[in-house]
């Protein structure tokens, strides 16, 4: 719809839809609405939309993911997690340990990367581990200690969901929910995570293609959660120097293909120390809309992922250059 269109423009619309049978997906933003018809395609495109009062053009959008594709959204997405915005020109620094393993140890962290400028705290209760015998995350116990910490710096946190009846729990602490790269494609979780209200962060899967991973995001978004941040977390490749193989490509690549926010994880990426700060400033300048990092005051006596913990010092050294690289990028932190 134009900028201009009444809202009489935009019920015309809606209800002529309704009568051949389409659903009318109705999406305001700030110079335009975008109204997203899904039914028959062949009635929907006979009729002569670009008459309608108000109606800019009529889009046939050909992708098998359609509200996240930027032809049903030219506008960025931005999404709002606490006092933190992630995308459309907002870059957010995600930092803090892997798992929440005691109070000491996250708070330690937290008050380090709170200090250096993080704008969003990462910190697990439930662990995916590919041993059943390994950790598996504090549950409930650790979620009460983020909020704890959320009350004592103000900073929103990030904590990941394994399992569709743990989404109310960890929705009722979290600022925003964390799909990982082994349930990328566990679709009742996210369609689960599609009908609460908290926003959502959705991690590449592992062998899966940019195409499987929008179409991932979209089982969350048609149930009417819009507010979906997608992570690059490094693929599966031939290659064993690194833990998986970031894929440098991604943030410019979504970008084209659509409005939502994408941040990149460098530390599951690349799975040593001395590689986070290199590929976090990646991230930066590749376009993307924050970065997600482990940190740990102790790693050598981590739980999880001590190898690619980086130290509180390196963190604060690392968001010197993010300002700088922000700067030059045109960045808001
Ligand atoms: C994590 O971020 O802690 C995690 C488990 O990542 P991934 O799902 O990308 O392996
Ligand atoms: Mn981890």
């Amino acid at each position: 719809m134009r900028g201009t269109a009444t809202r009489e423009d935009i019920a015309r619309v809606v209800a002529r839809l309704a009568e051949v049978g389409a659903d009318a997906h109705v999406s305001a933003g700030k110079h335009r609405t975008v109204i997203g018809a899904v039914g028959d395609r062949e009635i929907i495109q006979e009729l002569p939309w670009e008459a309608f009062p108000g109606v800019e053009r009529a889009v046939p959008v050909l992708k098998p993911f359609r509200f996240v594709s930027r032809d049903f959204r030219p506008e960025d997405t931005v999404v709002e997690v606490g006092s933190a915005k992630i995308g459309g020109g907002h870059f957010a620094p995600i930092a803090g340990p892997c798992a929440v393993e005691s109070r000491d140890q996250l708070f330690a962290a937290a008050e380090a990367v709170v200090a250096a400028g993080a704008r969003i705290l990462r910190g697990d209760a439930f662990k995916p581990r590919t041993s059943p015998y390994a950790f598996q995350g504090l549950g409930e116990k650790a979620l009460e200690l983020l909020a704890e910490v959320r009350q004592e710096f103000g900073i929103p946190f990030v904590a990941e969901v394994l399992d569709p009846r743990d989404v109310e729990l960890v929705g009722a602490y979290a600022d925003l929910i964390r799909v990982g790269t082994r349930n990328m494609a566990n679709f009742t979780l996210l369609a689960e995570l599609g009908r609460q209200n908290k926003p959502v962060m959705l991690k590449r899967g592992l062998t899966a293609t940019i195409d499987e991973w929008l179409n991932a995001a979209e089982y969350i978004y048609k149930e009417g959660n819009h507010d979906v941040v997608l992570c690059e977390r490094g693929i599966r490749t031939f290659e064993t120097a690194t833990r998986n193989t970031l894929d440098i490509s991604a943030a410019p690549v979504v970008k084209a293909m659509s409005h939502l926010p994408i941040v990149i994880d460098p530390s599951h990426s690349a799975g040593y120390r001395r590689l986070v700060a290199p590929l976090a400033r990646v991230a930066v300048v590749s376009g993307a809309d924050g970065f997600m990092v482990d940190v740990h005051a102790d790693p050598e006596n981590a739980e999880v992922d001590g190898a690619q913990a980086i130290l509180p010092i390196e963190f604060a050294a690392l968001m010197e250059d993010v300002r700088a690289l922000a700067e030059v990028m045109g960045l808001r932190l």
